[in-house]
């Protein structure tokens, strides 16, 4: 169940609903939107008794929800949820974002060369893995905390948001502290204690639709992560596994109107490993702007014959370019831009 909230309820009559939720043995989730705030109330076994709500000053109604998800849902929020990054960098909002950078870390020199060429096509996010999750264990599994300090010095030297995934909960509590955005990858998305850890982070998540997860699956996923008071989550497709072998994944995106019809949460897409393509990520990018997502990641390697990771879908900076002039002709029929 959520309580709405009058427009003009006052913040001392949104605490002492939040006190009667707790008082009741659930948790508060209060959700400040453009008009009013919701509570939402997880915990519950059963129905929550909406009379003891009711009548409080203040509550304008309790209704049902309907999903099984309840935090994530567009119920709860009429309005997108725009995650604010620092720094001026907002996911979700009219500007569309775009994280930018290669698969791993492989050396401060590779880095910093990439980071400056998206960053002057751009791109407002660095991404890169410290940590991968490789099919595998013979595979390069990335430079562990000296690819975070490396990420670190990236941010500063680049002036860009810093994007790394966390495999398991000692990674996480690292990348929590060098990062500016927690990612969960797409075969972790229904690891339930990790989703949870992250819920505890106080670093906003980009997370990762699963190879083979259901939309329901995948906010659900999200909604582990809101439950423990992590509100700022940003999803990502990046396809899903299909029969069709002309690229490594099938990137779905028509889940992209579906997760805006259903959740206030925005989501971006990663055409690098939808694809698995080079010559397919300039394509598939102009149609993500197009069916309205809030951002892109993408994978760029000045020198991706060499890479140690996803080098045949990486694409050229030059090629990085291209895409930003794409996107940012795209955008405006959105009614949106890029920065
Ligand atoms: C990545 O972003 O490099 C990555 C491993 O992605 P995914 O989890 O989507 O495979
Ligand atoms: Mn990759």
């Amino acid at each position: 169940m959520l309580v709405l909230m009058k427009a003009g309820a006052t913040e001392a009559q949104i605490r002492e609903v939040c006190r009667k939720i707790e008082e009741m043995g659930y948790k508060a989730h209060p959700i400040p939107g453009a008009t009013r705030t919701a509570i939402g109330i997880t915990g519950n076994q059963g129905p929550v008794e909406a009379a003891l709500l009711d009548d409080m000053p203040g509550v304008g109604e309790c209704v049902p929800v309907s999903k099984p998800y309840k935090l994530v849902a567009r119920e709860l929020k009429e309005e997108g949820t725009i995650v604010d990054l620092g720094g001026g960098v907002l996911v979700g909002g009219n500007d569309l974002v775009v994280a930018a950078g290669p698969c791993a870390i492989e050396s401060l020199e590779q880095a910093l060369t990439i980071a400056r060429s998206v960053r002057a096509a751009g791109a407002r996010l660095f991404r890169g893995g410290a940590y991968k999750p490789r099919t595998s264990p013979y595979s390069f599994q990335g430079l562990g905390e000296e690819g975070l300090r490396i990420l670190s010095e990236v941010r500063s030297e680049a002036g860009l948001k810093i994007v790394t995934e966390a495999v398991d909960r000692e990674s996480l509590d690292l990348v929590e502290r060098y990062a500016d955005v927690i990612q969960i990858g797409a075969r972790n998305m229904q690891n339930f204690s990790l989703l949870k850890a992250a819920g505890r982070a106080k670093k906003p998540v980009l997370l990762k639709r699963g190879l083979s997860a259901t939309l329901d699956e995948f906010l659900m996923a999200a909604e582990y992560i809101m439950a423990e008071g992590n509100y700022r989550i940003i999803l990502c497709e990046r396809g899903v596994r299909t029969f069709a072998d002309h690229t490594r994944n099938t990137l779905d995106l028509s889940v992209v109107p579906a997760v805006h019809r259903l959740s206030h949460l925005p989501i971006i897409v990663d055409p690098s490993h939808g694809t698995g393509r080079r010559e397919k990520v300039l394509p598939l990018s102009r149609a993500a702007v197009a069916v309205g997502a809030d951002g892109l990641i993408i994978e760029v390697h000045h020198k991706p014959d060499q890479a140690l990771s996803d080098g045949h879908q990486s694409i050229f900076p030059s090629q990085f370019e291209h895409l930003m002039r794409d996107v940012r002709q795209i955008a405006p029929v959105l009614g949106r831009s890029i920065q």
